[in-house]
């Protein structure tokens, strides 16, 4: 079906952003389906995070579209307002309050009206309870509830900071590198997190880690110099010609 006549959780199309002269953006065109679990791969500076950024609202692309879901235009919105829309982001560093329990972080981030003070000193309803027990086992981190967020690992705390997305209902997750600094058990343990979200969520994952690409992959795509290579398979990307250049052409650099 021609791109133009289906419905798109996601679509950027024809999207450029230029910092102080350089294409960090070049005529982007992406689309993604709902429920879909999408990997981004692509060498440094290929604009991978920039896209990220476009999404959420934090940079203004120059030119292009980049619509949510039916006819909701992105581009005029602001951080907030798109994150309202239900569009949740990770990024790399994991942000979790240290002096709080699991438990209470992910209070916390529970959608609602109330503030800090109040979603932490109200009475939690049986709904809250079960919202949060449901995103504990989502996460692995049932045991740990009542431990401090600053007692757990690294892998524990990006797991924490999944599950702080995943208690607002995300309608889209986008994930960036989340593997970084973890160890291989507990980048295996964050496949399988992605993985159990499938269908659920759409989720854009940005790695650079192959084995754990492999692990989650579905469709993915290649973002070089700010424009999609290609999209298919790993097998299809890491069989591609202009994929092998793109990365073997950076290894001769070094
Ligand atoms: P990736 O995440 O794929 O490694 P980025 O999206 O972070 O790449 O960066 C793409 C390019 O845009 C890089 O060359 C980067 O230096 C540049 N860039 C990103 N954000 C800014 C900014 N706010 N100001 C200037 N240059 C930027
Ligand atoms: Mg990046």
């Amino acid at each position: 079906m021609s791109p133009h006549l289906k419905q798109f959780i996601l679509l950027l199309e024809g999207v450029n952003k230029a910092f102080e002269g350089f294409q960090a953006i070049n005529d982007l065109n992406f689309y993604m389906d709902e429920g879909e679990l999408r990997t981004i791969i692509g060498p440094n500076g290929a604009g991978k995070s920039t896209m990220m950024d476009i999404i959420t609202g934090r940079t203004k692309p120059d030119t292009g579209k980049v619509e949510f879901g039916k006819d909701t235009d992105l581009t005029t919105m602001n951080v907030p307002e798109i994150n309202r829309l239900g569009i949740g982001r990770k990024f790399q560093t994991p942000s979790v309050y240290i002096h709080h329990t699991v438990f209470e972080n992910l209070l916390l981030s529970l959608k609602g009206p109330r503030g800090v003070f109040h979603q932490l000193f109200a009475l939690t309803t049986s709904e809250q309870r079960d919202r949060i027990d449901t995103v504990l086992k989502t996460i692995g981190l049932m045991a740990r509830a009542e431990d401090l967020a600053g007692s757990l690992s690294h892998g524990q705390k990006q797991w924490l900071e999944i599950g702080m997305l995943l208690a607002q209902d995300p309608k889209l997750l986008l994930v960036d590198e989340p593997a970084a600094g973890m160890t291989d058990e507990e980048t295996h343990k964050t496949g399988e997190l992605l993985l159990s979200l499938e269908g659920k969520h759409s989720i854009i994952v940005i790695e650079h880690d192959m084995t754990f690409v492999r692990q989650i992959a579905r469709k993915v795509t290649v973002l070089h110099q700010g424009h999609v290579l290609c999209e298919g398979s790993v097998d299809d990307v890491q069989n591609d010609e202009r994929v092998k250049e793109v990365y073997l052409g950076r290894r001769k650099k070094h």
